[in-house]
């Protein structure tokens, strides 16, 4: 079973080369860790109709869409009012994250402003998802046909923690049946991409339902198979046809 999904970042920065996204490479992982993929990871500025078209775009395509950023007090967050919008639904105040916020505020002899209190609006309807380091929580909206969207905050150690602890655990619970893929790695020194291609062909390398990908740089060029979790016989045969062929200029030193 083949489960897709899809990212979309929100931010100015992103686009413009001040900040780097490391969103996608972060979920990426968590997500094959636990064997659903994912597909796209689309990068759009901070404006209303871009966010609501590009997540609609999404949620046509796959079953589970990550939207994250834009969730703050600033005048630049604008996700909620856009998602808002394309679901047709209220922006609410998520009270056990306004108590929360406002005890965080007395704690240093503060009222909560209504710029801090923006952080505790969510979609009517979220199941909300506690944010550990941070004031805005996530947001799971459960959509129909068994689509699934999640709302995360921005700044990437906030992004992580809620993915980890709320999010990862859900999906691993909801697709419990689903094996990660297998993956091996080969790493070569001293040969090029075309000059490796070339052998591979000549031998007529070319294993049945494994994924071949070729990933260069600095001297070396890694290489990595990719298989379903069924397939641990034919990756094993596959690895061992590559580390002949390639013998003499196999990586080791890591
Ligand atoms: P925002 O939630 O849009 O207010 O963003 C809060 C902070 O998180 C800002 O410093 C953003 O630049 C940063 N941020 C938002 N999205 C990403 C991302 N995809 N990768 C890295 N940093 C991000
Ligand atoms: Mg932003």
């Amino acid at each position: 079973m083949d489960i897709q999904a899809e990212l979309i970042s929100i931010g100015n920065e992103l686009l413009s080369g001040r900040t780097l996204n490391t969103h996608g490479r972060d979920l990426g992982a968590a997500l094959s860790a636990i064997g659903l993929h994912l597909v796209r990871d689309t990068t759009v500025p901070d404006e209303t109709a871009t966010i609501e078209a590009a997540t609609a775009d999404a949620l046509a395509r796959v079953d589970i869409v990550f939207v994250s950023g834009g969730l703050g007090p600033t005048v630049d967050d604008i996700t909620r009012d856009a998602l808002a919008r394309l679901l047709d639904r209220r922006i609410v105040t998520h009270q056990p994250t306004l108590d929360h916020l406002g005890a965080w505020y007395a704690r240093r002899g503060r009222t909560i402003t209504p710029a801090g209190a923006r952080q505790a609006l969510v979609l009517e309807g979220a199941v909300v998802l506690s944010n550990s380091v941070g004031a805005a929580p996530g947001e799971r909206i459960d959509l129909p046909l068994g689509k699934t969207l999640f709302v995360l905050p921005g700044p990437p150690n906030e992004f992580n923690a809620v993915l980890g602890e709320e999010i990862i655990p859900w999906l691993k619970t909801r697709h419990a049946g689903v094996r990660p893929k297998l993956v091996r790695i080969v790493q070569t020194r001293g040969i090029g991409e075309s000059d490796i291609v070339t052998r591979l062909e000549a031998a007529g390398f070319q294993p049945e339902g494994i994924a071949l990908g070729f990933y260069p740089g600095m001297g070396r060029v890694e290489i990595r198979l990719t298989a379903s979790a069924e397939q641990e016989a034919e990756i094993a045969q596959a690895e061992e046809c590559l580390l002949d062929l390639l013998g003499d200029h196999l990586d080791t030193t890591g």
